[in-house]
Formats: structure tokens, sequence, C-alpha cells
């Protein structure tokens, strides 16, 4: 396999199911996390490495280090995998995914941030999701029932118990700590504001196609998604929060073997939902009309990435993240008309991020 994205939560968890079921590491490609990315070089022997910087060149213990966005996009052309994990984080995975398909290459998509720019000009029958809620969805859809509404949950981040009047004091380490589980810097400040969440939705449609989404919070974040079928039963995809779950069937097909314990309700007794508030998450306010129109995505997807570094830098408060994302997503109507314009839109709802007053 390729794998985009090696040092991150995800990478780190797909070379797990690499070493359990004997996959082959073609490719790694990695950041700036040197140290971590020396181990696993040790570890699988990829043939081809990526890195981001130049200046970290010597620092990789591989005789051929390339870096850079095109060296990323070269060695998906090169390798003779078949399989791409792309586990990069935000607008950069884009372009990746796009040569992948390209390439005739399967992906095992990550990277949300790909769909959410650009569904309509990826073509999904190449692609499998990792992610728990798709996998979710894709679990329960076995079985061919007339569906009605598909739901996927969400735990509601770190803010979910907060007084509302204490957001406006939120501070990043306050963001980074997530109530359920551990994973990248950017989702879990995306999970703390529901972007994640939203992103998931549209995901979703591109996925599987027009119809009825929504999201709740389920506090424990055992129940992943859930299927309104017409008849009126409701079906619901329970198992503990592993990403090692999604990422064996996204590279296997189909698993035999135990991945994840398996879950004892008698012992977890109980289960709390909650509706997704737009006090407490004004991002929700604008689910229903980019649902309706998903291509819009790219401009909730730069401001969310423009006002999150805003954020990390100090330059603005965490509540400034949702503010920006609507002020933006008032001002950029336009909807991308190619890939060209995709990369017009991301640039251009940056610079403007980058200068609102806060
Ligand atoms: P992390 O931040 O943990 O990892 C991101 C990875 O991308 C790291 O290996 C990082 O390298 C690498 N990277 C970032 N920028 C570049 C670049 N310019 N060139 C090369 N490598 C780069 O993120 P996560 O693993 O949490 O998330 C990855 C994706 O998966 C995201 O889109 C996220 O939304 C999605 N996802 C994550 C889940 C999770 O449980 N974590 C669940 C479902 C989806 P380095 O660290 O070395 O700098």
């Amino acid at each position: 396999m390729i794998l985009l994205g090696s040092t991150g939560s995800i990478g780190v968890n797909a070379l797990k199911i690499a070493e359990q079921f004997h996959l082959s590491v073609d490719t790694l490609v990695a950041g700036r996390n040197i140290p971590l990315l020396n181990e696993q070089i040790k570890r699988h022997r990829p043939k081809y490495v990526v890195i981001m910087r130049d200046e970290d060149r010597m620092l990789v213990d591989h005789p051929d280090v390339r870096t850079g966005e095109t060296a990323i996009l070269e060695v998906i052309e090169e390798s003779n995998s078949n399989h791409v994990i792309n586990a990069l984080v935000g607008f950069v995975g884009f372009r990746p995914t796009l040569k992948a398909l390209e390439c005739g290459k399967k992906v095992a998509l990550a990277n949300k941030e790909s769909l959410v720019v650009g569904g309509s000009f990826v073509d999904t029958r190449g692609i499998v999701p990792i992610d728990s809620e798709h996998f979710g969805l894709w679990y329960l859809h076995q079985g061919g029932r007339s569906i009605e509404r598909m739901v996927i949950t969400a735990s509601g981040g770190a803010f979910r118990d907060w007084p509302l009047e204490k957001l406006a004091n939120a501070t990043l380490e306050d963001a980074l700590k997530h109530p359920n589980w551990s994973m990248g810097q950017k989702i879990t400040i995306d999970s703390a504001s529901m972007v994640n969440k939203l992103f998931e939705l549209l995901e979703a449609r591109w996925l599987f196609g027009e119809g009825q989404y929504d999201a709740l919070i389920e506090t424990k974040s055992l129940i992943h998604a859930l299927i309104d079928y017409t008849d009126g039963s409701t079906t619901a995809h329970f198992a503990h929060a592993d990403m090692r779950l999604p990422i064996a069937y996204a590279l296997m097909g189909n698993v035999d073997t135990p991945i994840v314990e398996r879950m004892d309700l008698s012992r977890i007794g109980s289960l709390e939902f909650r509706p997704i508030e737009t006090e407490r998450y004004p991002i929700w306010t604008i689910k229903e009309d980019l649902l309706a129109h998903p291509q819009r995505g790219v401009i909730v997807n730069a401001a969310n990435e423009a006002a999150i570094e805003r954020f990390v830098a100090g330059n603005s408060r965490f509540v400034d993240i949702a503010s920006m994302i609507l002020n933006a997503y008032d001002k950029f109507t336009d909807e991308p008309t190619s890939i060209e314009e995709i990369f017009e839109i991301d640039a251009e709802v940056r610079r403007y991020v980058r200068g609102i007053a806060c």
C-alpha cells in the first residue's frame, strides 16, 4: 500500500493493521515527525519515502527521500501498488486523491476534506471511506431495504458540557480535550466546533447519494450510525470506537477475525442522545443549505482551515472559528464548476478569512 500521512493518528493505526494482516507497505508519506517516520521505515522497509520539508531530508534513514506535494503525486504515479490510504489532513489531501483515482488505484479515504471540497469531481466508485460513521452506514446498508433517513452520531466534542457563557474564553488546550478519544489536532478542533460532523454529512451525501441525512450526539461514541427505514424501524451500528475496524474493512473488503473487543451492553447500562443545538454549535445553522448545495463545501473547508490557523496561532478565539466560517459562507456564493475553480475559490476564501477583524 501507499500510505499518505503515516505518522498521524490514522496512519499509525493503518500500520498496525498492515502488521496484523501482513500487508506490504510500498510508500510512506509524512510531514515533520521524522523520528516516528524513521521507526516506520525500519519496520516496513518502503521503496519510496516522501516528507514535507527539504531541510529534513538528511534526517531520514532512507536512500531515496523526496520532498513536497509534487513528490506525493509522483510516487502515486510511479508506485506499482494499487492501494492508496489517504490519511493526510486538510486540503493538501485533495490532489493526491484525484491523482490516485486518475491512476486507477483504489483509495481508502480518511482525508474527508477531499470529498468536502470536490465531491462532485471525485469518482466515488474508486473510494472506500475510513471513518467510523460512514463505515457504520455502509455496514447497515446491507439488505437493500427502503431507506428514509441516514443518521450519524457525534460525540459533541470538548465543549459539549461547558456552560455556554464560558465558551468565549475557551483555549486551544481546552479544545484539544476530546471527551472520548485521541485524534489529530485539526479533527479534534473540528469535533469541538461540530464542523467535523458537517463534513461527514457532506461526505455521506457524496458516498451514498442524494437523500435525507442528519446527525445527533451520542455521548459515549458507541453507536456510529443509524438508518431509519420507510417501514418505521431503525437499525444502529454499535462498536467500540477504534479506527482499526474501518481501516481493516477499507483495506481488505471483508474481515473474519476479531479486530475490536465486543461490546457488553449490560455493562454499558445506558446511552444518552442529544440534539445538536445551534447555540452551542453555530455552524449547524448552515447544515440544510450546505446539504442542498454540497459544492459549497470548498468555501466552508477553506474558511475553517484559515480560521483554525488563526486560532492555533493565538490570533482569534475558538468561538470566532464558526463566526468566520459563517461570514465567508455569506460572502462567497459561487459554486465551482471545475477542479481549477476549487483551487481558486479555496485561495480566495483563505485570503479573506485571514483578513477578517476579530
Ligand atoms: P494527524 O494530524 O494525526 O495526521 C496527519 C498526517 O498527515 C501526519 O502524518 C502528518 O505528518 C501528515 N501531513 C500533514 N501535512 C502534510 C504535508 N503537507 N505533506 C506530507 N504529510 C503531511 O491527522 P489524523 O490522522 O487525525 O487525520 C487524518 C485525516 O483523517 C483527516 O482528514 C481527518 O479528518 C480524518 N479522520 C481522522 C480520524 C481519527 O480518528 N484521527 C477519524 C476519521 C477521519 P506529521 O505528523 O509527520 O507532520
